[in-house]
């Protein structure tokens, strides 16, 4: 068993993150600023400001962050961090706050690492990292990790910056470092106990089940759904990505952070988190209708700024080295599982569920 710090633990990933990590018995402590995250997330997974396994510390004020990680006597096994803003189109408009939130952050978190001893590092990182697919580096036109970084907006810029510090830590204090790529994360637990809420939501597949169980956004508009572009360099034009079932992609969490607690100085480590199978907006549209037996209607829209074609991951070093393949990702899994979320959420008023 180690003691773990989950830094964003009470938000979407960070959640199935924490309860991935208590089933393989971890000691696990949540922090977070609870400006994405929910309390009542942290609430139903066991971990409270009475019971001390809450945190509730912000990675832009350093102070918080020392009195964190002396939490329980400290000694911290591992930090995973997952508190970051993540959303392509806002960081076009709002550069600055990335860089702030998620640099700035960052590194105060890994001071205060270091000056507290912890040297075992797992980061979320994202495919955005890459840019747009270069062919002459794909396999097949999945993305492995050798493929070169030339990430095209703000949010991307941000997490490579993160690896490049995490390397240049690695060699200067010995931090074991895995940034884990992210594809995109989607569904959640079987149980519906915890799931994705944003605001305002922006998520293709939350935003079509908003939509079809008529959300608003924070602004009071209606949800209606469009499709970005359908004029990509895809065969149907829209943007193929590669769906990967959040509880899939916690499972990897576990699995990197176990590796890296019991080797030690293994440096910086990247892997990318996605299922090697990528589908357009349209076909997680059909597919949606045919696990949910409704059509889903939509409008074609104009591109958004900022998406790639295609971003779909070549996952053969994870699953060589860890043995992990997806159990859950299906369009069929995923959409099961976000209809019952859905359907809590929405009988309370869109509101996290009181469990
Ligand atoms: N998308 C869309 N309509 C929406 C939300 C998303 O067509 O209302 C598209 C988006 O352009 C992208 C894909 O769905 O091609 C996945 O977008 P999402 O925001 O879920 O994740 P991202 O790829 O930006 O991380």
């Amino acid at each position: 068993m180690s003691k773990i710090l989950v830094v964003g633990g009470a938000g979407y990933i960070g959640s199935h993150v924490v309860k991935a990590l208590q089933e393989a018995k971890h000691e696990v402590f949540i922090l977070d600023n609870f400006c994405l995250g929910h309390r009542e997330a942290a609430a139903v997974l066991g971990c409270t400001l009475d019971n001390g396994k809450l945190l509730e510390a912000d990675l832009l004020k350093p102070d918080s962050l020392d009195t964190a990680l002396q939490a329980d006597g400290g000694g911290f096994d591992a930090v995973i961090h997952l508190a970051a803003l993540s959303q392509v189109g806002e960081s076009m408009q709002q550069p600055l706050m990335y860089y702030e939130n998620n640099i700035t952050g960052t590194l105060n978190l890994l001071k205060a690492m270091h000056q507290h001893g912890v040297k075992t590092f797992l980061f979320s990182s994202t495919a955005a990292t890459y840019g747009n697919p270069n062919s002459s580096f794909t396999n097949d036109g999945k993305i492995p990790e050798s493929h070169p970084t030339e990430p095209i907006n703000p949010y991307g810029r941000t997490k490579l910056a993160i690896e490049w510090l995490l390397k240049d830590c690695a060699k200067a204090w010995g931090l074991t470092a895995t940034a884990l790529r992210y594809f995109n994360a989607a569904g959640n637990d079987a149980t519906a106990i915890i799931g994705e809420l944003h605001r305002p939501e922006s998520h293709l597949i939350p935003y079509i089940m908003g939509a079809l169980y008529g959300r608003h956004q924070p602004d009071g508009t209606l949800m209606q759904f469009k499709i970005f572009g359908d004029d990509y360099a895809t065969p149907d034009g829209t943007c193929i990505r590669d769906y990967i079932h959040v509880s899939d992609l916690a499972r990897a969490h576990v699995l990197a952070v176990e590796r890296d607690i019991a080797e030690a100085g293994k440096q910086l480590s990247v892997y990318n988190v996605g299922t090697g199978r990528g589908f357009s907006v349209l076909e997680v549209v059909k597919g949606m209708e045919v696990a949910l037996g409704r059509e889903i209607p939509y409008e074609m829209g104009d591109r958004r700024a900022g998406d790639p074609d295609m971003l779909v991951a070549d996952p053969s070093r994870i699953m060589a080295d860890f043995g992990w393949k997806p159990e859950r990702t299906t369009i069929d899994y995923i959409s099961k599982d976000i209809l019952k979320w859905t359907e809590r959420l929405a009988a309370h008023s869109w509101n996290w569920p009181a469990n």
